[in-house]
């Protein structure tokens, strides 16, 4: 009986698992040539200052939208770029493309690229940062590369010399989601981050006054601004949110309160108006 079971249970899974691994063949598959159909874009997502709301900086975000699968989410083709390493061509595209757009920004405007891993363990990654700064012109303080704990799991000497070198060329390195990995005090005493970006999670529990997310929330900050590193809060998207992350001293404040990834048009508009916030309400 129970090996009927059994065999039963394997017949009922193997098609799905079978059919989430041809999806993913799939997907794979059309990766591979989105680069040379032109099927990237980037969006780019303000950054501001909490105090005086101006701009401070974009993060890039990528777009896919393939022809076999339409829309398809960061979320489900960025790990699979990593997988493949197709993560480093297409990372070198995203740095080129964001350092060209921030040359029409105001030069106090940084723009903030997100870097896997794999793209860090990649010999030429330096290589290529330097590349995409001098063929577009851009001063390296302008840019802030984005991280996340995950770097140090792996090879974190080698990401860590990598990055090192990119700030000694004055480029900006923010800790990105913090707080959702391996967090460990160990990485921020190993590394002078400009940047900790609060995970939207704790965001919006301090907001709700849960007492976990509010304890956390303070205490990075504190910690951040202990060790001279600059904090921005992700995932505001209410006023609440708003004033509570600014009670609890955030530096930057991210989210769609202020601003959705928009295109890059969108992006360079919000220079042509001086008051931001009115600009979102009209
Ligand atoms: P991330 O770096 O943490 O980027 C922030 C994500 O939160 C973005 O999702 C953004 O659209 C979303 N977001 C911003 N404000 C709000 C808000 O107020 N509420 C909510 N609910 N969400 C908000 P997106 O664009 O889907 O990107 C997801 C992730 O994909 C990014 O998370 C990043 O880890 C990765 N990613 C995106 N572009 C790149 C890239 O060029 N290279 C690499 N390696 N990873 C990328
Ligand atoms: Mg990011
Ligand atoms: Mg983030
Ligand atoms: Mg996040």
């Amino acid at each position: 009986r129970a090996k009927d079971e059994g065999g039963g249970r394997h017949c009922l899974y193997e098609p799905s698992l079978h059919a989430h691994a041809e999806e993913r063949r799939k997907l794979e598959f059309s990766l591979r040539h989105a680069l040379e159909r032109n099927e990237f874009s980037l969006m780019f997502q303000p950054v501001v200052d909490a105090t005086t709301e101006e701009v401070q900086s974009f993060e890039a975000l990528l777009r896919w939208n393939s022809v076999e699968h339409g829309f398809v989410s960061p979320v489900k083709f960025i790990p699979l770029a990593e997988d493949t390493r197709l993560i480093v061509p297409i990372g070198e595209w995203v740095l080129r493309m964001a350092c060209l757009e921030a040359m029409n920004w105001p030069e106090h405007v940084k723009i903030a690229v997100n870097v896997s891993g794999e793209q860090l363990l990649d010999p030429y990654f330096a290589e290529t940062v330097v590349g995409a700064l001098t063929s577009s012109g851009l001063s390296p303080h302008r840019l802030e590369i984005e991280v996340t704990e995950s770097i140090f799991v792996r090879d974190g000497t080698t990401a860590q010399l990598t990055l090192e070198n990119l700030m000694g060329i004055g480029c900006g390195v923010a800790l990105d989601d913090f707080g959702t990995g391996y967090s460990s005090l160990g990485y921020l005493r190993k590394m002078r981050f400009s940047t900790i970006k609060v995970d939207r999670s704790f965001v919006q529990g301090a907001a709700k006054d849960n007492p976990e997310s509010l304890a956390i929330v303070r205490a990075v900050v504190a910690m951040a601004d202990a060790l001279e590193m600059s904090t921005t809060a992700e995932g505001v998207e209410t006023e609440d949110e708003l004033a509570c992350i600014r009670r609890l001293g955030c530096k930057k404040i991210q989210g769609y309160f202020f601003g959705r990834p928009m295109n890059s048009i969108d992006a360079l508009a919000l220079f042509g108006k001086t008051a931001f916030r009115e600009r979102q309400s009209a």
